[in-house]
This record gives C-alpha cells, sequence and structure tokens, in this order.
C-alpha cells in the first residue's frame, strides 16, 4: 500500500526504511504536521500513517475518503486525537501499537524521578562549570518511598515493578484491578486515598472526558504536602495552572513531565531561537524542582523497531482483509 507518513522525524524514517522492503509497501515521508491544509500532500495514497499530535477531525475524514484514504495508521498508542465516530462514518479504518516497549516509558518516568531526587540535573551542569561543590544537592532516597499508580496497564505494570524493585510500597488505582499486580504486592486503593497516601504519584491511565484535568486543584488538595507528580501519559490529564499553583506554594515537591497540556505547538520543534510564548511553559521552567522533556519516554531504539513492525503488519492485515487485531473503534 502506499502510505502517507506525517509528522515524521529521522528515527521515524531510519526505523521504517529499515523494515519496509519486506511487506511490500512504499512510504513517503512528510515532516508536516497532519492538519486540513497539509492534507492534500496524501493524494494518491490510500493510508496515512500519523502521530500523537496530528489532529483528525470530522472535516478531514470527510476530506480523507473524497481522497480515497482507506486506513489511518496511528503509530503510538493513545487516539484521543481523533474523531473515531466521524472516522468509522467514512469508512475509514483506524489501527495503533497498542504496546511498544511500555518498559521505555516506565524507565523514563523513574528517569524523572531519580533526577529530581538526586537532583542530578543540577550535579551535571555544576561539574562540567568545574564547580564540585555538593551544597544543595541534598536529595531523597526512594527505597521505602510510598508510590502511587494511576492506570496499571501495560505501562503503569511495568512502572509498578521498577518501584517494587526499588523498595518501594506500591498503592494502585485503576479501573480495572490486575490479579498479576496484586500478586506482586500491589495494592489497589480508591483514587483518593491512593493520592492522600503517596509521596510519589504517577500517571499512566490515558486520556479520556473521565481523566481530563484529573489532577486539578481539588485533587492536589488531596495530597501530602511536598508530594512528587509525574506525567507520562497525556499531559491534559493535569492542569497545568493548578500545578503551577501547587509548586508555588510548595504543596507539590516535584513535578516531572514529558507531556505538556499545550504541547502541541511545542514539542518536537526546536524553537531555541525564538521567544516563547507559551506562559505557563516558560513559568514551569523557572522552578528549580520541575523536570520537562518533550514527549521522549517512548524514544528507545527497541521501541521505535516494534512500532515500524507493528504499524506495518497493521497495514499489511488492513490490504489482505485479515482481522484487525489492533483496530480502534469508536465506543470502546
Ligand atoms: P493501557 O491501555 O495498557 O493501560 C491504560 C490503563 O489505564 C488501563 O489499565 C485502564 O484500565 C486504565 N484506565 C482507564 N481509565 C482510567 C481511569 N479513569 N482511571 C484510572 N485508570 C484508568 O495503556 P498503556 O500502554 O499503559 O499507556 C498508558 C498511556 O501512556 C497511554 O494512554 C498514552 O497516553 C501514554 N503513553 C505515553 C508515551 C510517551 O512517550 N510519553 C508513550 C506511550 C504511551
Amino acid at each position: 500500500m502506499k502510505i502517507a507518513s506525517f509528522s515524521t522525524k529521522s528515527y521515524d524514517r531510519a526505523s521504517f526504511d529499515r523494515i519496509l522492503p519486506e511487506p511490500g509497501h512504499s512510504m513517503s515521508y512528510f515532516d508536516a504536521k497532519l492538519d486540513i491544509r497539509t492534507l492534500s500532500l496524501a493524494e494518491g495514497h490510500q493510508a496515512i500513517c500519523s502521530f500523537v499530535n496530528d489532529h483528525i477531525d470530522a472535516a478531514m475524514t470527510k476530506k480523507m475518503a473524497k481522497m480515497g484514504i482507506r486506513l489511518i495508521a496511528l503509530r503510538c498508542a493513545g487516539y484521543n486525537q481523533i474523531d473515531l465516530k466521524a472516522a468509522a462514518e467514512q469508512g475509514i479504518k483506524i489501527v495503533r501499537v497498542p504496546a511498544y516497549s511500555p518498559e521505555a516509558v516506565a524507565e523514563h518516568a523513574f528517569a524523572l524521578i531519580l533526577t529530581l531526587a538526586r537532583k542530578t540535573h543540577k550535579a551535571y551542569n555544576r561539574v562540567r562549570d568545574n564547580n564540585f561543590s555538593i551544597e544543595g544537592l541534598t536529595g531523597v532516597n526512594i527505597h521505602g518511598k510510598t508510590v502511587g499508580v494511576i492506570g496499571t496497564g501495560a505501562i503503569g505494570r511495568a512502572f509498578c515493578r521498577i518501584a517494587m524493585g526499588f523498595g518501594c510500597k506500591v498503592l494502585a488505582y485503576d479501573v480495572v484491578e490486575n490479579e498479576e499486580m496484586k500478586q506482586l504486592g500491589v495494592q489497589y486503593l480508591g483514587i483518593k486515598e491512593v493520592l492522600a497516601s503517596s509521596h510519589i504519584i504517577s500517571l499512566h491511565c490515558p486520556l479520556t472526558p473521565d481523566t481530563h484535568h484529573l489532577i486539578n486543584a481539588e485533587s492536589i488538595a488531596l495530597m501530602q504536602d511536598g508530594a512528587a507528580l509525574i506525567n507520562t501519559s497525556r499531559g491534559a490529564l493535569v492542569e497545568t495552572k493548578a500545578v503551577i499553583k501547587a509548586l508555588k506554594t510548595k504543596k507539590i515537591g516535584f513535578l516531572g513531565i514529558d507531556v505538556y497540556e499545550q504541547e502541541e505547538n511545542i514539542f518536537f520543534k526546536n524553537l531555541s531561537e525564538e521567544i516563547m510564548q507559551d506562559e505557563q511553559i516558560a513559568r514551569l521552567m523557572t522552578f528549580p524542582n520541575v523536570l520537562v522533556t518533550g514527549h521522549q519516554a517512548f524514544l528507545t531504539k527497541e521501541a521505535l523497531a516494534q512500532i515500524s513492525s507493528t504499524t506495518l503488519a497493521n497495514v499489511t492485515a488492513f490490504e489482505k482483509g485479515e482481522k484487525l487485531v489492533n483496530e480502534v473503534v469508536a465506543g470502546k
């Protein structure tokens, strides 16, 4: 099939190019983010391959159908950016990569925790300036802390295993409890209890209408003073305004985020020569106890290989009329 890939980075291209010849598909790579204007680049293709910030609304699905696009192959797990109902109405199928090294994201969440807990981001800059003073670098142990995990899907479970390995007490909230985690010693509680009892809270649930701004002024008030909040899931799980306020009052002691509510206009771009227009991210950068990474938690060699192979397998299954095991269906 002819696939038009949007928001393509060099690492995507390298990873797809490595395996493309085998299934016999061809891929046109476009740097451009997918939107109603750039969609015309996909003329002559039968499938679109898109990423987390490529929003697809009803108007776009209509245009896609007219252009002969029959498949949207997401090279990510989340699908909150797609109007699934509109795509279904146009007869366009959607497939995704449900799990691509959940460990990659879980390990990144832990990297954020360890960096913030031991201030290695500050130490790195200091020693490069020949400043070997350790004044102000006092950290906290992770061992013995209570870690609250919201969402124990593939990534949340990998995160729980790491936390158990560190000797943490692990509490969890999920709409569906997981037996394997219970056997491991993870204790499921209501969300309020998890928020109230944890030193570190890590978010691993999807963004849905139910989870939008899950972390807001009200839920922050339940947390322990100085709690650490880690978000590697989706930016809008957290109301940034409320978190900034809580950082100022020290209610939140550490914030580690790989995703950001307004990331669409910022992440995946080099804006180093520009004036930052987003007031909230600019404010977040001023806190010494905040660490922001630009949606890179998934970015490991292992995960990229899994993403490209599953994406192309999804396309092949569609082309052959086989069962789409990774199909995303509206209302499910
Ligand atoms: P998953 O589908 O395996 O697990 C999601 C879990 O969340 C499930 O157990 C589900 O029951 C639970 N859940 C659903 N609604 C909930 C709610 N209201 N409260 C609590 N739990 C709820 O997904 P996953 O592979 O573990 O991925 C989790 C999220 O991580 C994805 O939705 C995506 O947004 C994000 N993600 C981020 C990156 C990154 O690079 N930063 C990469 C991959 C995925």
